[in-house]
């Protein structure tokens, strides 16, 4: 098989041109290519007039060696690399008969769901505990906050069966290296759950809200099918741990388990185990993240700004952005987990506290563009013993997160509203009164304020600061971005784990045998695709440990 690169095409070519691009590309007649497949499709709108489409195509062709030969030293014609995932291992059949302890993966997010997936896949039976329900309960409890504000601490945005991302935009790009084409592993699986095709081939794959809880019942079907088997609703609260090795957990009930191999995928919220595996001496550190708000636009603001005369196509879709501003104050101010086309989302998982993200539907068709526009923090600026060096308590960046959230929860006047500002009012350092042309979706809603009240500030000083200074200079790359009218909601400070569960090349912890740090809430994932990735490669440390494999 033959791969073509860079491919280009104008965006509106009728679909027989590919076809002819590839033979004019390849210098061959119509009979000798045998078929073709898209593997990525790219585009490239730097002349918004004449936008671009970028394809990456396999080809079959008859008399391939001599048609490489021809492009020899041509890095856009090579031989097409074998994306197939390989399996470090299987347990053999008497494997479960051995009456070794089942591997254990805490959370069933994506990270969970991909280690639990490759154990299983592998014949070692994971079992899997989540602490929230399983994904139809979860989604009425969901919106049971956005809509009655009540808010479930076990079952939310954050917690419950598919994990962070499912009530999410469902972006499925990563900028991770993957030199192993593991990132196929997680599309292709995706795609046999129920994902749309297309996600294979598209540069930016997205699936949506509605279709994701599909497919993570699928994935959960696929597991048991396997031998594995998933429990909802069983919080872990406590881990066994002797001479340095893994033996077992307590669950919320009381039951203890058997453990000698924990993949602990629990993503940046579960606080109380964070401060559990603390107390029980794991090795954590003091990590950066970021925090700041959501903004709001109308979407046909940035399409017209990403794409002009192009905008609405829908090869092209919803337009999105991504920005990078560095303030004079140090600060590097940038947007975060854009959301076409979305709702701005509450996403607390502790009661009298505001969080907000954003997700979408597979159609991107709401009325808003939102993303966060979010400021760089390190532990040095959050550290909380009033010292201004040394190390810094692990657990004080959880600390620094409550504070901000409370002070959310009060400045939106209670009940779950977030509080908000218009652009405009905030760059003048105003009150905003009443809202303009843009109107919020964050549910159950925006009480208007001054995020910036030097009284009672919604953030520390020097991030209202720095993104006072930003919006002006994202205006100049998103025409319209700056708009007074646009709004403000806070306050964004989930944006990744503010502690790293340390491990070694292994994926053991540093100190701690038998316990997997994994995804997002161990400080090696950002993001749905991320975290299912590092899922597989901890899958792999565990399957090579129970088999006694050799390591990577
Ligand atoms: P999580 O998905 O957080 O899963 C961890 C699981 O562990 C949870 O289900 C939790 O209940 C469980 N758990 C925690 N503690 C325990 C315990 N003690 N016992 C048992 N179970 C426990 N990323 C993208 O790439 N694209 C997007 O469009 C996108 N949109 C997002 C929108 C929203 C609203 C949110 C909140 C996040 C979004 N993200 C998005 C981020 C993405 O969801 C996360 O990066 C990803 O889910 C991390 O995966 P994970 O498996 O590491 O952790």
């Amino acid at each position: 098989m033959l791969r073509i690169t860079e491919l280009r095409l104008p965006l509106d070519h009728a679909e027989a041109v590919l076809r002819a691009a590839v033979l004019a590309r390849l210098g061959i007649p119509d009979a000798a290519l045998k078929a073709f497949t898209v593997f990525k499709r790219a585009w490239d709108a730097r002349k918004k007039t004449a936008i671009v489409l970028s394809y990456t195509v396999d080809c079959e062709v008859e008399g391939e060696a001599a048609v490489l030969a021809r492009f020899k030293g041509d890095p856009h014609v090579r031989v097409s690399p074998d994306t197939g995932y390989k399996f470090v291992g299987h347990a053999p059949a008497d494997f479960a008969a051995r009456g070794r302890p089942r591997p254990v993966v805490i959370g069933f997010g994506p990270c969970g769901i991909f280690a639990a997936l490759i154990l299983a896949q592998m014949g070692l039976r994971p079992l899997v505990l989540e602490r929230g329900k399983e994904v139809r309960e979860r989604t009425k409890d969901t919106w049971g906050l956005w809509r009655k504000s009540v808010l479930n601490p076990e079952s939310n945005v954050q917690f419950g069966e598919g994990g962070a991302g499912t009530f999410s935009d469902g972006k499925l790009w990563s900028q991770i290296s993957d030199p192993r084409h593991l990132t196929r592993k997680v599309l292709t699986e995706f795609v046999k759950a129920g994902a749309p095709e297309e996600i294979l081939y598209v540069a930016k794959p997205h699936i949506g809200t509605f279709r994701l809880v599909g497919m993570v019942e699928k994935l959960r079907a696929d597991i048991e099918a396997l031998g594995g088997e998933i429990r909802f609703q069983q919080h872990v609260t406590d881990l066994h741990i002797e001479d340095g090795q893994v033996r077992g957990l307590t669950l919320a009930s009381g039951e203890q388990i058997e453990a000698e191999h924990v993949v602990l995928a629990l993503g940046h919220s579960a606080r109380d185990t964070f401060a559990m595996l603390h107390q029980r001496g794991v090795y954590l550190e003091a990590k950066p993240f970021s925090v700041g708000f959501r903004i709001e636009h109308p979407q046909g603001v940035i399409d017209r700004a990403r794409f002009g005369p192009n905008a609405g196509n829908p090869i092209l879709g919803a337009a999105d952005y991504k920005l990078v501003h560095h303030a004079s104050n140090g600060r590097s101010v940038y947007s975060f987990c854009m959301c076409p086309g979305g709702t701005v989302v509450a996403a607390t998982s502790e009661p009298n506290r505001v969080v907000t993200n954003g997700m979408s539907q597979y159609s991107r068709n709401e009325r808003n563009a939102n993303a966060g526009i979010v400021v760089g923090i390190n532990p040095q600026d959050y550290r909380q013993d009033g010292k201004t060096e040394g190390p810094v308590n692990p657990l004080d960046g959880v600390a620094f997160q409550r504070i901000w959230e409370s002070r959310a929860f009060e400045l939106g006047n209670g009940n779950y509203l977030a509080p908000g500002q218009l652009v405009g009012d905030f760059i003048k350092r105003q009150k905003s009164a009443a809202f303009g042309d843009v109107l919020p979706s964050y549910k159950p809603g925006v009480h208007l304020t001054n995020l910036a009240d030097p009284k009672q500030p919604s953030l520390p000083v020097y991030v209202l600061d720095a993104i006072r200074e930003a919006l002006p200079a994202f205006e100049r790359q998103i025409k319209g971005f700056s708009m007074p009218d646009a709004v403000l909601t806070g306050v964004e400070t989930r944006t990744s784990s503010p502690l790293r569960i340390t491990r070694g090349r292994d994926h053991q912890s540093l100190n701690t045998r038998g316990l997997y740090p994994a995804g997002e809430g161990a400080g090696y994932a950002g993001g749905i695709m991320s975290a299912g990735v590092d899922g597989i490669e901890v899958a792999e440390s565990v399957g090579r440990a129970m088999l006694g494999l050799k390591a990577a």
